[in-house]
């Protein structure tokens, strides 16, 4: 068996050790007899299963005790509903940052139930503090860390006075050291860093639960969710228990301190090979980039193809950018092996050699 090193954005590659795992008790969970996807989400089995996943999510992040996880269907998107309708009322003002085409999903949904302001607006650098335009009436204030598309990241947490700040953290969550009690919720689609799509994970303060609008759906309230410990109706339990695989093999590795080193490490070396060459470029301002989404363009885009065409076939896949912006993309999510990079090095390396 071959695994290739998989550049995809989401869903993304997964540590071949868990696959492993997952793979040796797929028919027969601990001695069960049962696949840990055929039994009850009440049953003794799966309570085990979310019980564990979310202790070590919580000793992961070191989230504080006052913040409920929840795990929920819908990943990241359905959280862009959920966030205005949990903490506005109509005519309420909400503040979004947007810096790239997450965060304008983001705004254009919360649009639909509450004015929103744009606090600052930039897609390959983040705008200075001294020009953010915050409100002083806003519910929340929104902004997306690192911008999966554009390979645009905050490398700090934006200052908001007492808003309760909210980010959505899809593509770098677990990927570095992070000070949970900044936030006021924190959520991501687990097709990154955490498992199967489909999945969201919301880490959420709890005195931000409990005041959704009456007409709130009732599986979108937090209230519901986190009353009933994510098991209002039946979870989505498969990827419920690879996430909690996930989590066990990050604490293997040495937890968040130890694999932020090495995605810096990773991003690092591939945004210092493309500085070093005439031949590809990447358009974000070097401090504000990003270190698990790294974009980049040829100086010939007719030989765009060839490029896809020939790391395909060396088993580097999906470098494609995204459909959007073009170009290429590699993300480099914690499942990429540093080895991973160290391939797409040399093969661009090659490839300059021979075309550029
Ligand atoms: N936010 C960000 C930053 C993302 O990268 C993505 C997925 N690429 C989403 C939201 C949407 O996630 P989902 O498909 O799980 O709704």
């Amino acid at each position: 068996m071959t695994r290739v090193f998989n550049f995809s954005a989401g869903p993304a590659m997964l540590p071949t050790e868990v696959m492993e795992e997952a793979q040796a008790e797929f028919l027969d969970w601990h001695g069960t007899g049962m696949s840990i996807m055929e039994v009850s989400h009440r049953g003794k089995e799966f309570s085990v299963v979310a019980e564990e996943a979310e202790h070590d999510l919580r000793d992961l992040m070191g989230i504080p005790d006052n913040y409920k996880v929840l795990f929920l269907h819908g990943g990241a998107s359905m959280q862009f509903s959920a966030i205005p309708l949990n903490l506005t009322q109509p005519g309420d003002t909400v503040d979004y940052f947007n810096t790239g085409v997450w965060s304008k999903k983001a705004l254009t949904e919360a649009g639909r139930f509450a004015n929103v302001n744009v606090v600052a607006e930039h897609t390959t650098a983040i705008p200075d503090p001294s020009t953010w335009q915050l409100s002083d009436n806003a519910k929340y204030v929104h902004y997306t860390p690192n911008e999966t598309i554009g390979g645009l990241q905050f490398h700090f947490i934006p200052e908001v006075g007492d808003k309760p700040l909210i980010a959505d953290m899809s593509s770098c969550i677990l990927s570095e050291p992070l000070d949970v009690s900044r936030f006021g919720m924190i959520y991501a689609g687990a097709q990154k860093n955490i498992g199967p799509s489909g999945l969201g994970i919301v880490i959420v303060r709890e005195d931000l639960i409990g005041h959704a609008r009456p007409e709130t759906p009732v599986l979108l309230d937090w209230k519901t969710q986190a009353d009933n410990d994510s098991m209002y109706n039946t979870p989505p339990t498969y990827s419920w228990y690879m996430a909690g695989l996930v989590f066990k093999w990050l604490k293997r590795k040495g937890g968040l301190e130890a694999i932020g080193e090495v995605n810096r490490r990773k991003a690092k070396k591939l945004y210092d090979f493309i500085d070093s060459s005439d031949f590809y470029h990447n358009p974000v301002r070097p401090q504000d980039r990003s270190i698990m989404n790294v974009p980049f363009t040829l100086a010939k885009p007719e030989l765009d193809q060839a490029f896809l065409k020939e790391s395909d076939a060396a088993g580097l896949k999906y470098l494609k950018g995204h459909r959007l912006v073009g170009g290429m993309r590699a993300s480099i999510y914690n499942a990429m092996p540093e080895e991973g990079v160290d391939a797409l090095i040399a093969f661009m390396k090659d490839f300059e050699r021979k075309y550029g």
